[in-house]
């Protein structure tokens, strides 16, 4: 394909993709095709000879968009939001454009050092503090996922409580990482793949009356472990979990966690963005005294996956961790010291310029649209969560936090018969879900089953979140 002809079928892509998104509102907003659908449908040799590309936008017609999720679909309220901006899908036809590859200094200073502006920027705007900027010692970049981000936060602690013995020696078995029962999975999968073990993760108890993490509980956890000889490594707070919205007391948790030198990650992957309002700030209260934090750009800040940021106060901790430097990598700009090489930050060698597509959401919008557009989902959950509690036939199953309502049905005389609301809390589910105009996903609080509504598409405005309250007053009725 030569320049001219990418920009004759380019026109025909965005005009796809363009199309697609209008019409989203006229889409169920799940995938209704059962397992194996798909792949019966594609013919299973690969073409030998080169067809028109056009013909594939037709097979994308007839098989991928039946067989989606429609994600940007405003009525997709299920699991947390996956911005794809359409803003943020030009900057990474730019970043597919210029083709670099970012990991190291030399291979792409741009894609470096936009990266680095950005990150320091961003951590001004959150509140994160100087401490984690490249001009403060520390400095952040920008990982696939979060999963990939408490990976290395993990490596990094796991480097610097053994001394820099592990990266000889590895795990010696008496590595124990903290979370709770609402931590996310992926911790528990780094512990994983760092060869820990299930054995290495230690389930802290949360406050009483909250799903919070217990700095008291997590005190006596850490000091019975080095009575035992055993060794903290890890601690990892969540702002925003994703069952419930949970936020665990950062400042008690890292105080703790400091006493026995275990580093704190702190995992805000939703949440955390909402820490550029100034009024929701107070949720990020003693991350100065942290070792990384993440948060998703890709979750609720419009910029299209991947694009997840992670943030450390010791610029050397994961190089320090991670760093292997094969000769055909050695250079003279990574030898002078001066550089930051992102490969030494991350387990891939290679890296995209993800960069460039949040330089385009920030650019296109500025602080002031993504505030707004935060904002605008938190009002409209808060709105959400008013006409839940002043309806007999609904009762929120947690306090909503930011942008996440958790609901559960109640039966008809009032009076809580949990299995018999999880059943009709199940049922409404399902009935919403298959009615099509919303998709929701649920989550279990003490053993009780809850419906999660996560406001947060790009395009959902307050008609959608009055079309799903309308739906689930339906559903209740129906199964009541
Ligand atoms: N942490 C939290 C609190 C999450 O809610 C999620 C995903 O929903 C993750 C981590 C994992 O995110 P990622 O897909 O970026 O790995």
């Amino acid at each position: 394909m030569d320049p001219e002809e990418f920009r004759r079928l380019g026109h025909r892509f965005v005009d796809w993709v363009a199309d697609y998104r209008a019409g989203l509102d006229a889409l169920p907003v799940g995938a209704t095709v059962e397992p194996g659908w798909v792949r019966g449908q594609l013919a299973a040799d690969l073409p030998e000879r080169p067809r028109p590309l056009e013909e594939l936008l037709a097979e994308v017609d007839r098989v991928v968009v039946p067989a989606s999720a429609h994600w940007q679909h405003p009525g997709f309220f299920g699991y947390f939001p996956a911005n794809a901006s359409l803003t943020s899908l030009l900057g990474d036809l730019l970043s597919g454009g210029l083709g670099a590859q970012g990991m190291l200094w030399s291979t792409s200073p741009a894609c470096t050092e936009v990266e680095q502006v950005l990150l320091d920027g961003l951590a001004a705007a959150l509140g994160l503090g100087k401490e984690f900027t490249f001009d403060g010692g520390g400095g952040g970049s920008i990982q696939d996922s979060a999963s990939s981000a408490v990976l290395v936060a993990l490596l990094a602690a796991l480097h610097r409580t053994s001394d820099g013995a592990w990266r000889e020696t590895g795990t010696d078995g008496l590595e124990r990482v903290y979370l709770t029962a609402e931590t996310h999975s992926s911790l528990a999968k780094a512990a994983r793949v760092a060869g820990l073990g299930a054995g290495a993760v230690r389930v802290v108890e949360p406050c009483a009356g909250s799903l919070a993490m217990s700095p008291d509980a997590l005190a006596a956890a850490m000091a019975a472990d080095v009575a035992a000889g055993l060794r903290p490594v890890l601690v990892c707070p969540t702002i925003g979990t994703t069952g419930t919205g949970a936020v665990d007391p950062v400042r008690e948790i890292a105080q703790v966690a400091r006493e026995h030198g275990a580093w704190v990650h702190v995992d805000a992957a939703w949440a955390g963005v909402a820490a550029l309002c100034p009024e929701f700030r107070h949720l990020l209260d003693g991350v100065e005294l942290v070792d990384s934090f993440c948060t998703d750009a890709h979750k609720w800040l419009l910029t299209a996956f991947d694009a997840s940021m992670l943030w450390v106060r010791d610029g050397v901790a994961l190089p320090a961790a991670l760093s292997i430097t094969p000769e055909y990598l050695r250079n003279a700009a990574s030898e002078s010291g001066e550089v930051v090489d992102y490969r030494d930050w991350q387990v891939p060698l290679g890296r995209r310029f993800r960069a460039l597509k949040l330089w385009t959401v920030l650019h296109g919008l500025g602080l002031q649209g993504l505030r707004a557009h935060l904002r605008g989902h938190v009002a409209l959950a808060s709105e959400l969560a008013s006409w839940v509690r002043a309806d007999p036939r609904f009762t929120l199953a947690v306090p909503p936090s930011l942008a996440l309502v958790c609901l559960r049905v109640v039966g008809r005389d009032g009076t809580p018969d949990d299995s018999a609301d999880d059943r009709a809390t199940r049922a409404v589910l399902e009935r919403v879900n298959a009615a099509g105009s919303a998709l929701l996903t649920h989550t279990v609080v003490d053993g009780r089953y809850v419906i999660r509504v996560a406001i947060g598409s790009v395009a959902t405005r307050r008609r959608h979140v009055e079309a799903l309250w309308t739906a689930l007053c339906e559903a209740a009725d129906a199964v009541r």
